[in-house]
């Protein structure tokens, strides 16, 4: 690539990225994707696909519904077979404490027209027979779905460029040039970007990035592991949360199988940052989290070495390197798996692999521009339930972008509030 420009560049090509610059590119505005591996490499190429609406932040559920109805009719717009399936999402109670948190997300779901609702033990059976396990209800919406994460990245990636975005892949984003307090230029690894409008939709790294542009953006990210089952006979098309284990079947046939939200912290220097923040939340969920002290941290401190190549490139050592899945939450999803189809004790596992999830301390994401620098905004921090809204974030930022305003209220997902103490209450993750 050699130096250009561009009305607006989008660092990453996770969904947020690759929606946003699908909505600009049929505004006719001359977007550029940068994206330091392949498309859908991070989070938006492995997530489980989950598109719910039920158990979300209050703030959230305007958009996710309308966010719903666009998934409806996504595979004809996209031209592209997304594995679409709205079969519905469902969350298993264990205890009577489940419930109530349920009954609370039902009075939300039902203050926005949502047919969420509690069901017992029985009526769960009713929905999926050959389940056993030891739950005493749920709670369940109808018109969620699911669909495949990279088979939708990338054909938002594709659609794009139909309509005529640029995407350079192998190509981080090192540098943001910022002249008289207004975004610049965009210098990467093959060349300068210039360009008056930024978008950091770089998910796990736009912490980074937006150091790179004097901003302080809190973000933690965990490690979660992820399984795929062989194939068997068609089970249940309702996406499952159940104790221990979430899943959801394939059109193929084959099970995603994950631990119901548990996942591996990897201590690194960036773990001190914005501490208080994220207590709150941490101390409402961390029976989800287990701590790791080691290689991560030692890792990181010798990146900030003087001299480490990693302060010349500072994303290199994170392209085309595959998390480590922890092998123990596979044996333990599995079991609990399982344990709730007694009759798949067979089953096999196809394929392992896990993804970092960025989250924000509220763990609502942060949308919209920031008020300095002029021209840099922010569609990050989905906090583990992203891919789902990919597709009205997309509308939402080529809103902002061109007419400076959106049709949704996104006051609370502002880069300012963690600045001004604006937080979402702390929420138990399902
Ligand atoms: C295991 C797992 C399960 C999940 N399950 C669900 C689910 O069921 N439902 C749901 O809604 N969500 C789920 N999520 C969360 C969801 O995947 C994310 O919220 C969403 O994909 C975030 O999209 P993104 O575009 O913000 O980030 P990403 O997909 O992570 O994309 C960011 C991109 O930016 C690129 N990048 C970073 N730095 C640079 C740089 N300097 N230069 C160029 N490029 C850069 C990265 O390489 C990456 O491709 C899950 C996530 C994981 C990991």
């Amino acid at each position: 690539m050699a130096d250009s420009t561009a009305d607006v560049v989008i660092i990453g090509g996770g969904i947020a990225g690759c929606a946003t610059a699908y909505n600009l590119a049929k505004l006719n505005v001359k977007v550029v994707i940068v994206e330091k591996g392949n498309i859908g490499d991070e989070q938006s190429g492995r997530a489980w696909g989950f598109v719910r609406q039920q158990g979300r932040d209050p703030v959230e559920m305007p958009m996710m519904i309308a966010c719903n109805k666009i998934w409806q009719g996504l595979s004809q717009e996209l031209n592209a077979d997304l594995e679409w399936v709205q079969g519905g999402n469902l969350a298993l109670a264990k205890d009577g404490e489940s419930i109530q948190r349920f009954e609370e997300s039902v009075a939300i779901s039902r203050q926005f027209g949502l047919d969420t609702r509690l069901l017992s033990r029985d009526e769960v059976r009713k929905l999926i027979p050959s389940m056993e396990g030891s739950f005493i209800g749920g709670m369940y919406t109808p018109g969620d779905g699911h669909a495949e994460p990279i088979k939708t990245t990338t054909a938002f990636a594709r659609a794009a460029q139909e309509h005529g975005a640029e995407i350079y892949t192998g190509c981080a984003a090192e540098g943001i040039e910022i002249t008289g307090g207004k975004v610049s230029a965009v210098i990467t690894e093959r060349g300068i970007i210039r360009t008056p409008v930024v978008v950091c939709a770089a998910g796990a790294w736009s912490s980074k990035i937006g150091r790179m542009a004097g901003l302080s953006l809190p973000q933690r990210v965990v490690r979660a592991t992820v399984a795929e089952t062989h194939p068997v006979p068609p089970v249940t098309q309702i996406g499952v949360w159940a104790p221990g284990v979430s899943f959801r079947q394939r059109p193929n046939g084959s099970f995603y199988i994950a631990g119901g939200g548990g996942s591996d912290y990897d201590v690194n220097l960036d773990t001190f940052r914005h501490l208080r923040l994220f207590l709150p939340n941490y101390l409402k969920n961390r029976g989800l989290f287990r701590i790791r002290v080691g290689g991560e941290l030692v890792k990181d401190i010798g990146r900030r070495l003087p001299g480490s190549p990693a302060r010349k490139h500072p994303f290199a050592h994170s392209v085309g390197v595959e998390p480590r899945p922890n092998p123990k939450t596979v044996q333990r999803t599995l079991k609990n798996f399982v344990e709730q189809f007694p009759s798949l004790s067979s089953i096999g596992i196809k394929r392992v692999w896990a993804g970092r999830i960025d989250a924000t301390p509220d763990a609502v994401p942060v949308l919209g521009a920031v008020d300095k620098p002029e021209g840099f905004l922010f569609a990050t921090g989905f906090s583990g339930h992203g891919f789902a809204m990919g597709p009205i974030v997309g509308i939402i930022m080529s809103q902002l972008i061109v007419n400076g305003e959106s049709e949704f209220d996104i006051h609370p997902m502002r880069y300012n509030r963690f600045k001004e103490g604006d937080l979402a209450k702390p929420r138990n993750v399902l």
